[in-house]
């Protein structure tokens, strides 16, 4: 596979970007080799610098649902665009999209859109905290909410911990307001609520959790949260970031019928276009500015190109059978790579819920980061160069999910499972 120039550009943009990159992951610093300059993509498929084409399984970390280009999407961008690009005023198109998720999720009474999940996540917390008068958050291993101060903490030692700085330039004293505990550790957060009480302003969690590749929640472990977050005053946020309008239309809050107090989207809802969104219990986002005094702003917010993008991939979302379609695949294609890891005898793991999924290159059960973190992240880089020289595009990570979106064919599952029948045979030594 000639790859010239993306090597190319690779040099050129690690002369200017810190890295190379404009996100960490997008290094492959995991798995060694070149990232892909991506020059165009068209449903399934994304063509690199060098003319290469691949079966996209990234789709931008989860916005493109409806796969790359979606006619409907881009034709509405286009028109947006021609009516300009921003005003930094009200428009009627945020309040449609507005209208459209407070329809779809019945915990979200008011909401409040901004760019990007980390902002969301991060303006949750403040809310959070202006309600309860507490500073504590909890969070869990192995979920990321974007990139906040009191948010990239790591766990210390323990079962449950107060956390330590993830990242330098992160204040010990913000991270030690972030306590961890292990996901699906139901346990674990009675203990820690217990000991700090009256003290958590929020437990926030990916109720699937996508970024240490996807752990579902264990049996009881949401409705048990909503239960104690209830019996302790600490306001339960949902960060359905990814799993909004992803695990059903209604975000995994529909599909294990749980409710949250506050929700945070992202991704999908902006349809490949940079928005998110905050919003829930109408007494909590009442306190958000200028209703309230919790103050919270942005230039660009429900920026209307970005809407529009949004409406049209919800639209197409709303069809009949879209979910249902997305299941079936992604069944087939999680069950498929089982079997095909059986045959070669490599040990993997794979965990699914509707069209998102990760194989795990370990014994599993993966229920969790202790769980995930068991598997062998040097076979999974063979795995993932051995896809990527079969023209099949995965996540540059063991810890991450893969996507599915309703442009992904029979065929795209085919040439897939082709792909990875000589990955899995070149693990093996065969
Ligand atoms: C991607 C993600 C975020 C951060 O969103 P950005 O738009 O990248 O800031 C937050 N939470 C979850 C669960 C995510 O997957």
């Amino acid at each position: 596979m000639r790859t010239y120039l993306s090597e190319k550009l690779y040099a050129e943009a690690c002369r200017v970007i810190p890295g190379g990159v404009n996100s960490p992951v997008r290094a492959f610093r995991a798995v060694g080799g070149t990232p892909r300059f991506i020059a165009r993509a068209r449903g399934s498929r994304i063509i690199d610098a060098d003319g290469n084409e691949y079966v996209d399984y990234v789709c931008s970390w989860g916005p493109l649902i409806l796969g790359h280009a979606h006619p409907e999407v881009v034709r509405g961008i286009h028109e947006a665009i021609r009516d300009g690009t921003s005003f930094g005023a009200p428009t009627a198109a945020e309040v449609e999209l507005a209208r459209m998720v407070v329809e779809a999720y019945s915990s979200i009474d008011l909401l409040r859109l901004v760019s990007s999940g980390t902002e969301a996540v991060m303006a949750a917390l403040r809310v959070a905290r202006a309600h309860t008068g507490r500073d504590k958050i909890l969070k869990f291993e192995g979920c990321y909410h974007g990139h906040a101060d009191s948010l990239l903490v790591k766990a210390g030692s323990g079962a449950t911990t107060f956390g330590v700085p993830d990242s330098p330039g992160v204040p010990a004293d913000f991270a030690r307001h972030t306590l961890t505990v292990p996901y699906n550790d139901l346990a674990g957060v009675e203990a820690a609520v217990a000991s700090e009480e009256g003290q958590i302003a929020a437990i926030v969690v990916e109720p699937v959790a996508g970024n240490m590749g996807v752990v579902p929640p264990a049996e009881g472990f949401l409705p048990g949260l909503r239960a104690l977050a209830d019996r302790a005053g600490i306001v339960l946020i949902f960060d359905e970031v990814i799993t909004g309008f992803r695990v059903a239309f209604g975000g995994a809050q529909q599909r294990y019928g749980v409710r949250a107090d506050l929700t945070c989207l992202g991704k999908i809802l902006g349809g490949g276009l940079p928005l998110a969104a905050y919003g829930g219990r109408r007494d909590l986002m009442e306190l958000v500015s200028p209703q309230g005094p919790v103050y919270q702003a942005g230039t660009l917010s429900g920026n209307p190109v970005a809407v529009r993008a949004g409406l049209e991939t919800l639209r197409e979302l709303r069809r009949p059978g879209v979910y249902e379609g997305l299941e079936e695949q992604g069944a087939l294609l999680t069950g498929e790579l089982e079997t095909l890891a059986r045959k070669f005898e490599i040990p993997t793991c794979t965990n699914r819920v509707g069209s998102m999924f990760t194989t795990f290159f370990t014994e599993g059960p993966v229920n969790d980061y202790a769980t995930a973190t068991r598997a062998d992240t040097a076979r999974f880089a063979r795995y993932f160069q051995a896809l990527l020289d079969n023209g099949i595009y995965i996540a540059p990570s063991q810890f991450e999910a893969g996507f599915l979106s309703t442009a992904h064919t029979q065929e795209d599952l085919a040439l897939t499972l082709r792909g990875a029948e000589a990955a899995f045979r070149r693990l093996a030594g065969h």
